[in-house]
């Protein structure tokens, strides 16, 4: 197969030229920067790219091959890495102005783990300005195009991490999310993305958005690549007190696991009103081919659901108001031209630092935490958040997997919501819920509307439950047979 070809492949195919001596890592890692060369500009997937280290790696790899010493399953594949997560010596900059010239001094435990499994980091992936947005039109440096289609959204926050992989600038990816970032994007640009259980995986060198709600989650071309990705990035971490200490499983086993007798809820007030009939079409579509391969079907509602945008955009603004005290730049990054003052400093420094919506967030947060407020708002968040799980506990005790659209609509136009914070908010209204639940998710793409545009499926399940997860979302993509590799063939026609 071509190198240009192979590198818009999942990581079993690369996995094999690898090991057969087909291609070197070193050429296979040189052919993606050949790629971000040729498409990138059309994109604009990464805000920093990362060859030295990147070929390092590579290098390894080869050294490892040569030797015909036992590699890690993921040994060698070219990785996106969400420009909020730490990777030591290369710029972290979260998309905003002020960390635009801030290197990271030590690693994530993700990140540590990639090294530990020979990874190759190709670059630092664009998303939203501090992971706030749906579109990744908040990025302080520059939007991220679809690669399906250049003038629609990749989805947000982590739409670099997605385009990446859609445009062949990278075989897998690390997202993060708080409210769907890694879920939406996957939609948006036909992959598959999981957000893991709360806790699944480290938030240590995770720049915090709302540290109850956030998530690294895996992107790929299939439910594979995503199965193992978490193999890699899960597990306990004594740096994130909120890391669950319970073993990890292996995600790629349980994969083919036939699904008889296993029962599958679909969201009643998600899968009703307002979707794009396509969308509705999918989810149809999806149930059929659940009961054909011997799951029982059950109507679940979760009358709660209506409530989760409202709760989130007080949780999440609250946290992030907190979290986000911290540049004022005396400790990090970016620090004002001659201020009059150190109160002066502090003012302007945020002031020219910050994005809108950031500046929003940190406002709409004061306001839900001030005193008076706080218990109109912020308190009656956390309470509507305990009964949302509650919804959830209930649905669990009677199916196995919920099924819901990932988004009510495709991927729209860049610009066409960007004057409208509400009806950007709503994108996220099918995803928001599992991050204010704790629970896993995931996206599998099923086909595509009549503008050529992917439609995602969401999957969520119990709390630690992600081998069902990647058990029904691999059954579903067999299926299915989505052709992932469209847009890489379009790009370079
Ligand atoms: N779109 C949501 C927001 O802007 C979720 C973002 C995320 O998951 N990081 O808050």
């Amino acid at each position: 197969m071509d190198i240009q070809e192979l590198i818009t492949r999942p990581s079993s195919e690369q996995r094999k030229a690898l090991l057969n001596k087909e291609v070197s890592d070193v050429e296979l890692v040189n052919a993606v920067y050949e790629r971000i060369d040729a498409v990138e500009d059309k994109i604009g997937a990464y805000n920093s790219l990362t060859k030295e280290l990147a070929l390092e790696t590579a290098k390894l790899v080869d050294e490892k091959i040569k030797n015909g010493e036992e590699l890690p399953p993921l040994a060698g594949i070219p990785l996106a890495l969400k420009d909020n997560i730490n990777y030591k010596g290369t710029y972290t900059t979260a998309s905003s102005k002020i960390l635009e010239n801030f290197v990271s001094p030590y690693d994530a435990t993700a990140s540590k783990k990639l090294k530990e499994n020979l990874i190759p980091v190709i670059g630092k992936a664009n998303c939203d300005e501090f992971a706030m947005g749906s579109s990744n039109e908040n990025s302080a440096f520059k939007i991220v195009r679809n690669p399906w289609n250049l003038n629609k959204v990749p989805g947000g926050s982590s739409g670099g991490s997605a385009a990446a992989i859609a445009a062949g600038e990278a075989t897998i990816s690390l997202g993060s999310e708080t409210g769907g970032s890694v879920r939406l994007p996957a939609s948006f640009c036909g992959l598959v993305g999981l957000k893991p259980t709360y806790g699944r995986v480290s938030r240590y060198g995770l720049i915090a958005f709302a540290s109850s709600l956030d998530q690294i989650g895996p992107f790929g071309r299939n439910v594979e690549d995503v199965a193992l990705l978490l193999n890699v990035i899960a597990g306990h971490d004594e740096h994130d007190s909120t890391s669950l200490n319970v073993p990890v499983p292996d995600y790629v086993q349980g994969l083919r696991n036939d699904l008889k007798g296993v029962k599958v809820g679909y969201i009643k007030e998600l899968c009703s009103d307002g979707l794009q009939s396509e969308v509705a079409a999918s989810i149809q579509k999806t149930l059929e081919i659940y009961k054909s391969l011997g799951a029982e079907i059950v109507e679940i509602s979760l009358p709660l659901i209506k409530y989760s945008v409202g709760v989130y955009y007080i949780i999440a603004t609250a946290e992030a108001s907190s979290n986000l005290a911290r540049f004022d730049g005396v400790k990090y990054g970016y620090r004002t031209k001659n201020p009059e003052n150190l109160y002066d400093m502090y003012i302007k420094t945020r002031a020219e630092g910050f994005g809108d919506e950031v500046k929003r967030r940190i406002m709409l947060g004061t306001y839900a935490l001030s005193s008076g407020y706080y218990d109109a708002y912020y308190k009656k968040a956390q309470q509507v958040r305990r009964l949302v799980k509650n919804d959830f506990d209930n649905a669990f005790s009677k199916v196995d997997v919920l099924v819901s659209p990932t988004c009510p609509y495709t991927a729209f136009d860049i610009g066409s919501k960007v004057q409208d914070p509400l009806s950007m908010y709503l994108t996220d209204i099918a995803t928001i819920t599992a991050n204010l639940a704790g629970i896993p998710a995931l996206n599998v793409p099923v086909g595509l509307d009549s503008n050529g545009m992917p439609i995602g499926v969401q999957l969520l399940a119990n709390s630690l439950n992600e081998t069902k997860l990647l058990n029904l979302a691999f059954m579903l993509e067999d299926v299915v047979q989505f052709k992932y590799d469209t847009p890489s063939k379009m790009l370079v026609k």
